[in-house]
């Protein structure tokens, strides 16, 4: 008896040039078969699918995981049809509390923020505090490090050794582009492309570089994609959703990150405390709050009222994405026909905008994606990239990684992570998480109460390229 069969859905598998009504049947966590008409009495459970389409489990290599993003961020994540995903700033203790205590049984790694006064003593850190901060990171269970130019603008020589101490390591780098001499836009990217040299890097959400702040938005997408065209061994992803994340925290009158500053100005606002309000009230700026099991954007009074009795530190989205670089960049191709970026992300999780499912699905509808380009950029892909073993396609003998759509509403049904049942119809029952590290943060990933997955990342996407 198998444990559990998917019957009649229509099923697409790149990477084994699977595409038609199958069914699959799982036995001990495992994918056993896929062909048509396996018998419904042959499994203790069978789960219909007619009429939705069933691709390899959802893997986002862009969210946030961290307690103070949001507690719900693995719940968003299973309800958005997601089975593994990488948080993108840490710290590595909250991640891993809230991976252990609201998990909803996915995969999920993180790399950890170089953060000024938390892991490096302030802008300019010299390549033994950068050692420093990514040795404690990776001996907590973090992959590597990040650069976090949304909050803090670093040296320039800073980031450089920052890319070339973790290539040297073989850990993860993932760059939010942005220096002190340039900003969180297409010259902060430009000058990230140079200063990584031939080091491996992750460039983050490529499109949030291409806003138009410095030159017309189609314009600065064109000098992004010739980047990446050019430095093929620079992983890179980009989102689709049209709001971005920040914090909304304030000191002194002034909001303290300049991502937030450069919104205000896009959208004519002072880039001031007051101007943010403005923008709240106006409903340019949306209040990131918890409600429901899940976090939403709200704006107005009441979004102003929860936001100063938060002393400011809440979570804000700004629709600063125009439509142009985020349909651009996803479906962008090199001269040889691979993707520009290799990934859609959304720079979600706890951040409510967890759109692979609903945008993507659009991306298709539209004729600018094919169903196996999607399934590629949003299953195989980052899995490829992360090292993971066991996704980016429904191989036999592979654990079950499985989401299941719904073409015509462009909603996640189903999600089936390391072999378990996760979510259904819009309901989260997936528990736990199993924690994607590395040898040197097994033991403390074992520690925190969670399942270890040891990756090699030498022998990952990230090093050995796609
Ligand atoms: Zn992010």
């Amino acid at each position: 008896m198998y444990d559990l069969l998917i019957k009649n859905g229509r099923v697409i598998d790149p990477v084994n040039g699977v595409e038609g009504i199958k069914d699959i049947a799982i036995e001990d966590r495992r994918i056993v078969r896929v062909e048509e008409d396996i018998p419904s009495f042959s499994a203790s459970e069978v789960l219909d699918v007619c009429g939705k389409t069933v691709i390899p489990g959802l893997v986002d290599i862009h969210t946030h995981l961290s307690p103070s993003t949001s507690r719900y961020s693995h719940r968003m994540l299973a309800l958005a049809g997601v089975t593994a995903a990488l948080d993108m700033s840490g710290p590595i203790d909250g991640v891993l509390r809230l991976a252990r205590e609201e998990g909803a049984g996915l995969t999920v790694a993180s790399i950890e923020a170089l953060v000024p006064g938390a892991n490096i003593p302030g802008l300019a850190p010299d390549s033994k505090d950068i050692e420093k901060a990514l040795d404690e990171a990776l001996d907590k269970g973090s992959l590597g490090i990040k650069l976090l130019a949304a909050a803090y603008l670093l040296e320039p020589d800073s980031i450089g050794n920052a890319f070339r101490i973790a290539n040297k390591r073989r850990a993860y780098v993932a760059a939010h582009c942005g220096s002190s001499k340039t900003n969180s836009d297409i010259r902060g990217f430009l000058e990230a492309v140079e200063l990584a040299g031939s080091n491996r890097v992750h460039m983050a959400h490529v499109n949030s570089y291409c806003r138009g702040l410095i030159r017309p938005d189609a314009e600065e997408t064109e000098e992004a994609v010739r980047a990446l065209i050019d430095h093929p061994w620079l992983r890179s992803e980009s989102y689709m959703s049209q709001m971005n994340g920040n914090s909304a925290g304030c000191e002194n009158g002034i909001p303290k990150t300049p991502v937030t500053k450069n919104c205000l100005r896009l959208g004519g606002y002072p880039e001031t405390q007051e101007g943010l309000r403005q923008a709240i009230l106006d409903g340019w700026a949306n209040i990131n709050i918890a409600a429901g099991g899940q976090n939403m954007l709200i704006n107005g009074p009441e979004a102003v009222e929860r936001w100063l009795a938060a002393g400011t530190d809440t979570g804000v989205s700004f629709p600063v994405n125009p439509p142009l670089p985020r349909y651009r960049l996803a479906t962008a191709k090199r001269p040889d026909g691979s993707f520009v970026c290799d990934a859609l992300s959304t720079d979600g999780g706890g951040i409510p905008r967890n759109v692979l499912v609903s945008h993507g699905l659009s991306l298709i509808r539209f004729g600018a994606l094919s169903w196996n380009e999607y399934v590629y950029k949003t299953s195989t892909a980052p899995a490829k990239i992360l090292g993971l073993p066991d996704h980016g396609s429904l191989t036999a003998g592979l654990l079950a990684n499985i989401t299941v759509v719904d073409p015509e509403k462009q909603i996640p049904v189903l999600a089936v992570s390391n072999g378990r049942l996760i979510m259904i119809g819009g309901h989260v029952c997936g528990a736990g998480s199993r924690f994607v590290t590395t040898e040197r943060g097994e033991r403390n990933v074992l520690e925190n109460g969670l399942e270890p997955l040891v990756i090699h990342l030498e022998e990952t996407g990230f090093y050995k390229g796609l």
